[in-house]
């Protein structure tokens, strides 16, 4: 008997440009395998430490992506195209919409692309250094709805700016605000120094776990909002704060996660790096008319060693360090300051169980941990982590 073929199942490509773009290396995989495989991966690492909670998905893992961004150019009939550069190359390909990004920031884009030819507005060519219109960002409040549409011109002068603007408010009146952004280098930064306001006020708000925060053009802010919440929730259950707490928000950027604790809390000192992200932090804090915390600009390692020798006394540390993990200065520090409970809030597990070794060693241990998919369908690390982490007695 002849053996029959098994017939193909076709399935429809998700994404039609997902291999020249990169970003969605799991763009074929079913989400429930996602899941299992991240939480896989994470559990062995932790092994050593403790047993993990079962991994926190999105119930909707699609266009979760909050702030959105198209490089503009030109195909060789000089027609706008808009969408993403190739992987590894400056070569721009064209995309619509795409399955992870806010799907009105990808109509909005789509819209400005169809805007451009009557406006004669020329898309920037990087070889020539002809054009204007280089790059639009968008980013979206998923509670309040407000859209931000930034323009990232090659050279500030905007010809009929007004009815640009007049134009694009008719398709999507739902735009809050409109900021040209100036950058004239050849650098591969999005957005240069200059701005002008054009259109409303000039930032969005958002609101995460019942705090308003204000996002600028440059603002840094989770992409991912629905999981921020839940990520951000864990850390809140694990710190188990009462209200007298003295707590420390290492690395905390523009001040969410203290800002989100500063209620159950006695009082919150925050400590970043990042001299523009501190400013959002303070002007977070009096939006939100929290008046029980602090934001000092430093390395957080140096000002931890600094409360460590003034004898401070502190209940509990949040810390949200970048991939690289913390350091020994700041490790050391904690061990010395010797709070209680430490929630660690990690983007890299693997720098996670390093430090997780140091503490170990000093007399912490681990008591719960859990995986949170921050970025559903784009590869196996990107997945982050929320510890409580405990003084022995
Ligand atoms: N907790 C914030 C930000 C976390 S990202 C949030 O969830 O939104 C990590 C932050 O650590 C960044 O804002 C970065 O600027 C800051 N950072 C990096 N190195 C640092 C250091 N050595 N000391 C203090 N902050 C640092």
């Amino acid at each position: 008997m002849q053996k029959q073929e098994k017939p193909v199942k076709r399935v429809q490509a998700p994404c039609p440009v997902a291999e020249k773009c990169g970003g969605c290396k799991w763009i074929h995989k079913p989400y429930k395998e996602q899941l299992a495989l991240k939480e896989k991966w994470v559990r062995e690492l932790m092994e050593p430490y403790c047993k993990l909670e079962p991994i926190i998905g999105m119930e909707e893992p699609k266009h979760y992506r909050n702030k959105v961004h198209a490089v503009f150019g030109e195909d060789r009939k000089h027609n706008a195209i808009s969408g993403i550069y190739q992987e590894g190359t400056h070569t721009i390909v064209s995309v619509d919409s795409c399955l992870i990004e806010d799907q009105k920031a990808d109509a909005i884009i789509v819209s400005i692309r169809g805007l451009l030819k009557s406006f004669k507005i020329r898309p920037y060519n990087e070889d020539t250094g002809y054009g204007l219109l280089r790059h639009v960002l968008i980013r979206t409040g998923h509670v309040t709805g407000q859209i931000m549409v930034v323009l990232v011109l090659g050279s500030p002068v905007m010809p009929s700016k007004n009815n640009f603007v007049k134009a694009l408010l008719k398709l999507h009146p739902e735009i809050t605000t409109i900021v040209v952004n100036v950058n004239n280098r050849s650098t591969s930064m999005i957005l240069g120094e200059k701005e002008q306001v054009i259109y409303g006020k000039g930032y969005i708000e958002d609101v995460l776990c019942g705090n308003t925060f204000r996002i600028s053009p440059k603002s840094f802010y989770q992409v991912n909002p629905v999981q921020t919440e839940k990520l951000y929730g864990k850390a809140l259950e694990f710190a188990a704060l009462t209200g007298k707490e003295t707590v420390v928000d290492a690395y905390c950027g523009t001040g969410t996660i203290g800002l989100i604790a500063s209620d159950k809390a006695g009082k919150v000192i925050g400590v970043e790096l990042n001299q523009d992200a501190v400013k959002d932090a303070r002007i977070n804090a009096k939006y939100n008319g929290v008046k029980n915390i602090q934001f000092y600009q430093n390395d957080a390692g140096k000002f931890l060693v600094e409360m460590a020798s003034a004898g401070a006394k502190v209940d509990v540390v949040l810390m949200d360090p970048p991939r690289a993990g913390s350091d020994e200065a700041f490790l050391s520090s904690v061990v010395q300051i010797g709070p209680p409970k430490i929630v660690y809030i990690s983007c890299n597990p693997q720098t996670l169980v390093r430090d997780l070794e140091y503490l170990k060693k000093k007399g912490y241990q681990v008591k719960k941990a859990v995986p949170v998919d921050m970025f559903p369908y784009t590869d196996l690390k990107h997945v982050e982590m929320v510890c409580l982490i405990e003084k022995k007695r």
